[in-house]
């Protein structure tokens, strides 16, 4: 299986190569020519593992890594680094199953991908016999940068070089990743917004001269961002995996369509679930959830994609995101794989901040249902749930679970539905405690309530919280959005 450009057809790599790569050389996405279709029946892949499940998925996308390769990959990441067997546990609560995928190391979702992508880049650079170093690239709203910088700390042929909005993230998400240990790693806050950090990465992504001064003192630039295949294939596989979860626990029957709503930013998780639904995982409506950036909401219900609005920062900063790069692959799809068009598209998002696309393209939007939900509604969803079932959920996964009810008032569709669980509530304290019980809570900063959190949800503080209390700061550098170029020199000292 090959991969092409989204903006350009004729630039093809092998999945390897899309990996190393990152981001086409026109700016474009990597996309695979084709959606390949699972080769086992999905009853099959319920008596299956996380990692055999993965492999069942993965191998049909990176076709030119060899069993044996992808294996090793497999097993090297989804190990104890997770604090259990299942990887990714299905809870049903609350009418609904949350699918929790912050089980690693950084407890949000990323670490599903992150854990994977250090040994997919080391085995593509391997089998391609490049000598340079790779220098990971990362633009974060929080979550990324933690989880890259976890994945890619101390391993031997790559550098990592993160960007953060300065006040744009959490005290907890910006304790993890100024105290990340590792020679190799670089962690920056700029004055600006997440938008603007991904700009700038992009820039330097597509910027010829600034390659051959890296290729000159011997590195060469990859993303860690889900803008790379290597990010967006490892996440396909859990959407599997929770459908066989389903099937094993007989909630469902094999071949019963199910729903799935998706706390939504970069676009990045719920094109996983589109890509799983294409390779015939039983998937009937794809539930985008925005918070109040609710830019992908005012697509899906006018087909025009409008970032020229105001930057909105909320208490699920992971979603704070105007421009949703993954979204560019299912334009490119809902095109007809027209390169052309939706380059051109692109070009317009680039110099007037928006784009509308074809009635025939709108028309085959009809699996997505978009929707949002505000502060009040993001905090209403934690406290009713909490109270009702006892179960706590973060802001991010707040965000679905509102959206949820919602879609639900209004089709009255009752397929049972998976949430994603997109972060561990202890990722958010304040935010979350503050929702549960604003006058009980809402005056303590994050790291006292830990405890309090601790003891009303009767889940132990996940490793990840204990580390960081008492971590040594060790990354302080700070930047203008104009200047990351600058401070990447700096780091490789070129
Ligand atoms: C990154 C992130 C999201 C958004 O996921 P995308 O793939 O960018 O749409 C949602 N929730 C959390 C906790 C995240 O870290």
């Amino acid at each position: 299986m090959l991969y092409v450009s989204t903006r350009n057809q004729e630039e093809k790599a092998t999945a390897s190569q899309a990996v190393m790569q990152g981001l086409a050389s026109d700016g474009g996405l990597f996309v695979p020519e084709q959606i390949p279709k699972l080769d086992v029946p999905v009853g099959k892949l319920a008596g299956m593992t996380y990692q055999e499940t993965a492999y069942e998925v993965m191998k049909l996308f990176l076709t030119d890594y060899t069993e044996e390769e992808l294996k090793a990959c497999i097993r090297n990441a989804y190990d104890e680094k997770f604090d259990t067997e299942e990887i990714a546990p299905l809870v049903a609560a609350q009418g609904a199953y949350y699918l929790e995928l912050f089980h690693g190391r950084t407890i949000a979702f990323k670490d599903m991908a992150l854990s994977i992508l250090p040994h997919l880049l080391t085995t593509a650079a391997r089998k391609n016999n490049v000598g340079n170093e790779i220098v990971i690239l990362t633009a974060t709203s929080g979550d990324t940068g933690k989880a890259a910088l976890a994945g890619f700390a101390d391993v031997e042929g790559t550098k990592i070089v993160v960007f953060y909005p300065k006040d744009g993230v959490s005290p907890i998400q910006k304790r993890q990743m100024v105290t990340q240990k590792g020679a190799n790693t670089f962690v920056v806050g700029i004055n600006g917004n997440f938008d603007q950090a991904q700009a700038g990465v992009k820039q330097m992504f597509s910027d010829a001269e600034l390659a051959k001064e890296m290729a000159d003192a011997g590195y060469q630039f990859s993303s860690a961002n889900s803008i790379n295949i290597g990010r967006l294939v490892p996440q396909v596989a859990y959407y599997a995996y929770a459908y066989a979860r389903m099937i094993k626990s007989g909630d469902i029957r094999e071949g019963e369509k199910i729903n799935v709503v998706v706390p939504t930013g970069n676009f990045g998780n719920i094109l996983a679930a589109f890509y799983a639904k294409n390779m015939g995982v039983p998937i009937a409506k794809l539930i985008c959830a925005s918070n109040e950036n609710k830019v992908l909401y005012d697509f899906f219900s006018t087909g025009t994609y409008d970032k020229n609005r105001e930057f909105i920062l909320t208490s699920s900063p992971s979603m704070d995101i105007l421009v949703s790069s993954n979204l560019e692959r299912l334009i490119y799809r809902i095109a007809g794989d027209d390169a052309q068009a939706n380059a051109a598209l692109m070009r317009s998002l680039q110099e007037t901040g928006r784009y509308e696309i074809t009635e025939g393209m709108r028309r085959q939007l009809a699996d997505f249902y978009g929707n949002y939900a505000s502060e009040e509604e993001t905090a209403e969803a934690i406290r009713k749930i909490y109270q009702e079932s006892g179960y706590v959920i973060d802001t991010h996964t707040a965000v679905a679970a509102a959206v949820y009810e919602k879609y639900k008032k209004e089709t009255k569709d009752l397929t049972k539905t998976v949430i994603v669980s997109t972060a561990s509530p202890y990722k958010f304290t304040k935010s979350v405690m503050s929702a549960i019980d604003p006058k009980k809570y809402g005056d303590k900063p994050d790291f006292e309530l830990i405890d309090e959190l601790e003891a009303i949800s009767k889940v132990k503080a996940p490793q990840a919280v204990e580390e960081i209390r008492t971590a040594p700061v060790v990354h302080t550098a700070v930047c203008e959005a104009d200047q990351m170029q600058e401070a990447v020199k700096g780091f490789l000292k070129i």
